[in-house]
């Protein structure tokens, strides 16, 4: 739909479109550096477990910052890496006796499904770590001619006291900080303790690569820097992220791009903060998180999840509880009763404030989503028009000619937010869901060979989870004294 249909072309609703940018502290308009087009960043899962639902608002708040753009006529390169190499990963895989492309695999298509479930568009690229090692070394090589690196034990590290701008994200002031100084326990040998790792040598009997930099493997923040550059250029115009990953991560990322290129890395850094599960930040390290998948086990349908996580705006904490899962279903239900009472009901002919009344409401979403994405008053603007046409429905004011002017703001409001068409039963069939004797005995042995290695590794927290997760699809595990472990089904 052409966004400057309806009857008054001279009260054009586009406004401009302003985001709260983490590097300058505050908001500012939205101009790309390429007109017409938008470059953004999105850093993707590291693949060695299911997503947490607080990884999904932060993809779900990306998935929204898209379809605005769009809507608004913008050609959106997105790019999402997966971390698909790390410690966990080299030694989970190394535990199962796969290698790490195998062990990887699998959690790569689990995140694409759960996506699809929540009707997450899939970014223009979607890029793995272990295909881009060349462009990764090349990067640290430019950085090496530059002088910002230094080898030590056989691994490159940063040297942020050449980068006089570290810490400008964050807004942290490392001025008092003196080269040498401990402030984090670490294994490696650094010259100041805040350096980090662009190159890892190998520990023995370890996965790694032969390059022209020595074995090793990259470290977390090259890759980001690397892939995005590769994709969208020197300069992006957005990069986005959990709150989580400004410090040291984007950080690293920005010193890395710039000292390479000397030029700005990024123009609008956009990033959601946390969810609170019960009122405490939900984090793999806590335990306390859900996956996507245990949710919908549990019953919760694909869309109030969706709606849940969009409607609180990406800059406030989200607040996930039992009771907001609810409110969020019942919210879902309203609107799809109500798109179905303007489909198939019968109205006097004619025309009534009402048809006005939706442009009007049209023009509030408008301003709510161009404000840094305030999607609590987009939302507020559809529920007012949604009552208030009930209300004239039920009145026997609301007339025909109403019908497609009400119908215009809402199919607007559905190409951002996408709950309205009822499709919770096929998302779950999808994936596997719908019947629980579908999960069969390969993907049981899995599990539980995975909680096995947590085990192993003493990572209480992942084991709990993962006999949780067997348990909620009906498997009972028995540990034996010996260490081994039998399941059998309830
Ligand atoms: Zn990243």
């Amino acid at each position: 739909m052409s966004p400057c249909a309806g009857q008054n072309a001279n009260q054009d609703p586009m406004g401009e479109i302003v985001f709260q940018n983490t590097l300058s502290g505050h908001k500012e308009p939205f101009v790309p550096l390429h007109p017409g087009q938008v470059r953004i960043y999105t850093c993707g899962p590291t693949v060695y477990d299911y997503a947490h639902v607080g990884n999904f608002r932060t993809f779900v708040f990306q998935d929204i910052l898209r379809r605005f753009l769009r809507s608004r006529s913008f050609q959106v390169i997105q790019v999402m890496n997966l971390t698909d190499v790390d410690d966990r990963i080299i030694a989970n895989a190394a535990a199962a006796g796969v290698g790490i492309r195998e062990y990887t695999e699998k959690y790569i298509e689990i995140f694409l499904a759960d996506r699809l479930a929540l009707n997450l568009e899939t970014p223009e690229h979607v890029v793995r770590a272990t295909d881009h090692i060349e462009d990764m070394v090349k990067l640290i090589e430019q950085l090496t001619a530059k002088g910002f690196t230094y080898e030590s034990g056989g691994s490159v590290y940063y040297r942020i006291s050449k980068f006089p701008r570290y810490g400008q994200l964050a807004k942290l002031d490392f001025a008092g900080i003196q080269p040498g100084a401990r402030v984090d326990v670490d294994r490696y040998d650094k010259a100041d303790a805040r350096d980090f790792a662009l190159w890892k040598a190998p520990k023995p009997n370890e996965f790694f690569w032969n390059t022209r930099i020595g074995p090793g493997r990259p470290g977390w923040h090259i890759e980001c820097s690397a892939m995005a550059m590769k994709y969208l250029g020197e300069t992006l115009d957005i990069h986005t992220g959990g709150i989580d990953l400004v410090f040291p991560h984007h950080e690293n990322e920005i010193a890395q791009s710039e000292a390479a290129t000397g030029k700005p890395f990024v123009r609008y850094w956009l990033h959601a903060e946390h969810l609170l599960m019960d009122s405490e930040k939900m984090s793999k390290s806590l335990g306390n998180f859900l996956t996507l998948r245990q949710l919908l086990t549990g019953g919760i349908k694909p869309s109030s999840l969706r709606f849940l996580l969009a409607a609180v705006p990406y800059r406030s904490k989200l607040n996930f509880t039992e009771d907001s899962l609810q409110q969020a279903a019942k919210s879902v239900e309203r609107l799809r009763t109500f798109a179905a009472r303007l489909r198939t009901g019968t109205f006097p002919e004619g025309r009534s404030p009402m048809a006005e009344r939706s442009v009007k409401a049209r023009q509030e979403f408008e301003e709510g989503l161009e404000d840094d994405l305030n999607t609590a008053q987009a939302l507020a603007a559809v529920f007012d028009l949604v009552r208030e046409a009930n209300i004239a429905m039920d009145g026997g004011e609301f007339r025909h000619e109403d019908v497609l002017a009400v119908q215009q703001t809402l199919e607007i409001f559905d190409e951002i937010f996408k709950v309205l068409v009822g499709d919770d039963a096929e998302k779950l069939r999808a994936l596997g869901l719908a019947d629980s004797a579908a999960f069969g005995d390969a993907e049981v042995e899995a599990l539980v060979a995975e909680r096995q290695a947590a085990r192993k590794r003493r990572d209480f927290a992942a084991s709990d989870r993962l006999r949780q997760e067997l348990s909620d699809r009906g498997i009972v595990l028995e540990d034996s004294r010996d260490g081994g472990v039998r399941w059998k089904r309830k």
